[in-house]
């Protein structure tokens, strides 16, 4: 057998491992997630309102369930074993680890009380068991700094109402601090025009479909250009305006130079590209200006990826997805890089007669750590399903020894 370890079991690892299985007859692989449950960026990236693009995880599920796979959930490298000792007992390592940190705009008040990167702040709505809850309340006005999708998916979270959430996974804790707001705006803000937004215009579109909002483009006037985007824009800008508790407003160039407020957020202070500085009061500031990858054990990255070389880090050692590119592309994306590098390690990795999963669990059950294998994932996934009520699609377990617990007993125990 080749054995073959992918750290991390997002998208980047369920397809390089689902491509793994179809090109190599003779591969075991094992996936090692850091937290008790699969899916990573599916489960806990992916906007809970947005439940047909979590539905890959099905097939992510399937192939889970391969005789040659095997899922070590609540395994984190780094903690409960090192890099290097995976690297000793598999032919290949992969590290699939995304990129889980939020890079920061390095402004004056990014530490106020209100202000938030959009990976804890979609953690925490997609309940993350690592998350916190968002400190401020009496939230009127939030501005969401950067024009990409993970933008729109956090101005559309916080703009829906609770009637436009129904079906999602959202927990009540969520809902409930969402409809508690009294919001009145939010302001998807871009440091440069309309034209250069990063949006796609299928997700812009949505923005116009919403019960509770209505996006409003602040200077219609300047919507130059003909990009799929600046088009939806204009159709957008040139709707009948209709009575809406909150309006999404959309304000080009302007690059944020600090968040003002004394221990809580008052206002976000901006320069507008003709050198003026514009004040936009808020509450909340979540900050969707991209991801970079975190350090995973010995492995360290180097301008928010791990350096390689068409996914190659080292001798056996190799990266794939976010953390090999950067926070860029869709999920299926992820496809055609898997395709790609399980193709390449085809060609370069040999059976050099390591233990592989055999060895992980001898050294994990030396060290007592309790690890969730499939079957404890799909007793998880049965009692989320089974628990979710008339509102929500699933009823998320939270917190890390809740879904240990179910896990081993298929029964959350009593609090
Ligand atoms: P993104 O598409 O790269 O957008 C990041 C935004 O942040 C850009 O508008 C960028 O502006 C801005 N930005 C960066 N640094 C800034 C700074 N210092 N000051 C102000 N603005 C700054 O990243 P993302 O929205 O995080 O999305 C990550 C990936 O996931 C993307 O490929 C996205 O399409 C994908 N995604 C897809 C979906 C979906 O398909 N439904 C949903 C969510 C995410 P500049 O352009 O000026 O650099």
């Amino acid at each position: 057998m080749r054995h073959i370890a992918i750290i991390g079991s997002g998208p980047a690892g369920c397809y390089l491992a689902d491509q793994l299985l179809r090109l190599i007859p003779d591969a075991s692989i094992d996936l090692l997630e850091k937290l008790p449950v699969p899916f990573g960026l599916i489960r806990y990236g992916v906007a809970p309102d947005h439940q047909n693009t979590k539905s890959v995880a099905r097939v992510f599920d399937r192939m889970l369930s391969r005789d040659r796979v095997s899922f070590f959930g609540n395994v984190e490298v780094g903690r409960d074993v090192r890099l290097e000792e995976v690297r000793s007992l598999y032919d290949a390592v992969v590290l699939a680890t995304g990129a889980a940190g939020d890079r920061r705009l390095g402004i004056p008040g990014e530490d106020l009380r209100g202000v938030v990167g959009s990976g804890a702040f979609v953690a925490w709505y997609n309940g993350h068991p690592h998350s916190e809850a968002p400190v401020v309340d009496g939230v009127r006005s939030a501005v969401v700094i950067g024009n990409g999708n993970v933008a729109l998916d956090v101005a559309r979270i916080l703009a829906k109402g609770a009637d436009e959430l129904a079906g999602s996974d959202l927990s009540a804790e969520v809902t409930g601090w969402l409809s508690s707001q009294p919001l009145e705006t939010v302001h998807i803000v871009g440091r440069r025009g309309p034209a250069d937004a990063k949006f796609t215009d299928h997700e812009l579109e949505e923005l116009g479909t919403l019960q509770r909002a209505r996006p409003l483009v602040t200077d219609p006037e300047g919507l130059s250009g003909d990009t799929p985007v600046v088009k939806v824009l204009r159709t957008l800008a040139d709707a009948a305006i209709r009575p809406a508790p909150v309006s999404v407003n959309f304000d080009f160039h302007l690059a944020p130079t600090a968040f003002l407020g004394d221990d809580k957020l008052r206002a976000v202070q901006f320069r507008s590209h003709d050198g003026t500085v514009q004040e936009i009061p808020a509450q909340l500031a979540v900050t969707c200006i991209g991801y970079e990858t975190l350090p995973c054990c010995t492995a360290a990255p180097a301008n928010g990826i791990f350096a390689n070389r068409d996914g190659k880090v080292d001798e056996r050692l190799y990266v794939v997805g976010w953390a090999k590119r950067g926070p860029s592309g869709t999920i299926p994306t992820n496809r055609v890089e898997a395709q790609q590098l399980a193709q390449k390690m085809t060609e370069e990795i040999d059976d050099g007669q390591r233990p592989g999963g055999a060895g992980l669990h001898k050294l994990l059950e030396q060290r007592r750590v309790s690890w969730v294998d499939y079957a404890g994932w799909r007793r998880i996934d049965a009692a989320e399903l089974s628990g979710a009520g008339a509102n929500r699609c699933r009823k998320k377990i939270s917190r890390t020894d809740d879904l240990l617990d179910v896990a081993s007993t298929g029964q959350l125990k009593p609090a």
